[in-house]
């Protein structure tokens, strides 16, 4: 069972899920070898492994074998669960039950499918699913939130190499998306405007750190960027949630051309990608605007940014965009 505990220090809550720890791990080394296989016979997600999953969710179908397209599956090993009990207290401590709950979305029945190199179907398939999963865990009656994220390679956290993603939903506010609701709403507040829809005018105008765009969406490197090559996709018209997203082939696209623009240029780094989007409560908030946020882990943060929570990047965004934008993603 999981739970919330509370630093008296900081006042930072941190999930304790020590199930987590029983997870499947990649040896390590074997994420090249096992990137080759098409199916791989140890692997939970892959067609005819049914028996390892803790059961399917929902899918989307399709007719050539093996009937499936994309699957949505309960975590194995969840950090968050519906009916996490509340934790005996120790009378000193502040802890609630770690109550939520957590998803794998399968993004592919083949173990060596990347999203990168994805049909246009399959990746319209696939944000199809976030979006729905998405607005399920939201629609939950007790979650507050809910984080859709996905890691690609063992130094980005991921455990298994079948491409997936994942959906965490909490009945708390985390403390990132806490603070992005109250700057927003104090900027709103203070000038009027989404800070979003207006970043993206002057970034628009300047195009000096876009890196690729279509008729609904941008990709940029943000002015402030804290990592380097740190994306964001963000649509250009004001949507408080991702479970608004209505043009889907259109960011299937974009995120496709991104991801091989990415591969290209830092030669398959691995990454994470995380989309902000309003709490349950603030989904119709005016201050509100989602955005998917990807960062390649090509530097480990120090001493400094653990102490002070300030980043350093080491590299200029606009050189970072300028790269990225200048490689040919295809048609
Ligand atoms: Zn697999
Ligand atoms: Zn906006």
């Amino acid at each position: 069972m999981s739970e919330l505990r509370r630093d008296r220090i900081t006042g930072s809550w941190v999930i304790v899920a020590p199930q987590r720890g029983l997870r499947p791990r990649m040896k390590s080394g074997s994420e090249r070898a096992q990137k080759r296989l098409h199916f791989d016979p140890a692997c939970p997600f892959c067609p005819g492994n049914e028996a390892q999953l803790p059961g399917i969710i929902a899918e989307i179908k399709m007719q050539d074998a093996p009937g499936w397209r994309a699957r949505v599956v309960p975590n194995k090993f969840p950090a968050v669960q519906i009916d996490s009990e509340t934790p005996v207290a120790d009378g000193h401590h502040q802890a609630r039950p770690g109550k939520g709950l957590h998803e794998v979305i399968i993004e592919s029945p083949w173990h060596d499918a990347e999203l990168a190199s994805m049909s246009a179907t399959e990746l319209i398939a696939v944000v199809g699913v976030y979006r729905e999963r998405l607005r399920t865990l939201l629609d939950h009656t007790d979650s507050a939130a809910a984080i859709l994220f996905r890691n690609y390679g063992q130094d980005a956290g991921a455990s298994l190499v079948h491409p997936h993603a994942q959906i965490i939903a909490l009945d708390v506010v985390p403390q990132h998306v806490a603070a992005i609701s109250e700057w927003a709403k104090r900027y709103h507040s203070d000038y009027g405007r989404c800070p979003l829809c207006e970043e993206l005018g002057i970034e628009c105008e300047s195009g000096a750190r876009i890196v690729d765009e279509n008729a609904h969406f941008v990709a940029l490197v943000p002015f402030a960027a804290q990592h380097p090559f740190e994306l964001c996709l963000v649509p250009k018209r004001h949507q408080t949630s991702f479970t608004e997203l209505e043009e889907i082939p259109a960011f299937a696209g974009l995120l496709g051309r991104v991801l091989i623009r990415l591969k290209a240029s830092l030669g398959d780094p691995p990454y994470n990608f995380v989309v902000e989007s309003a709490p349950r409560k603030e989904i119709t908030a005016l201050h509100w605007h989602w955005r998917l946020r990807l960062v390649p882990d090509v530097v480990t943060w120090g001493g400094f940014e653990l102490g002070s929570g300030l980043p350093i990047n080491p590299s200029s965004p606009e050189d970072n965009a300028r790269l990225l934008r200048e490689i040919d993603p295809g048609s």
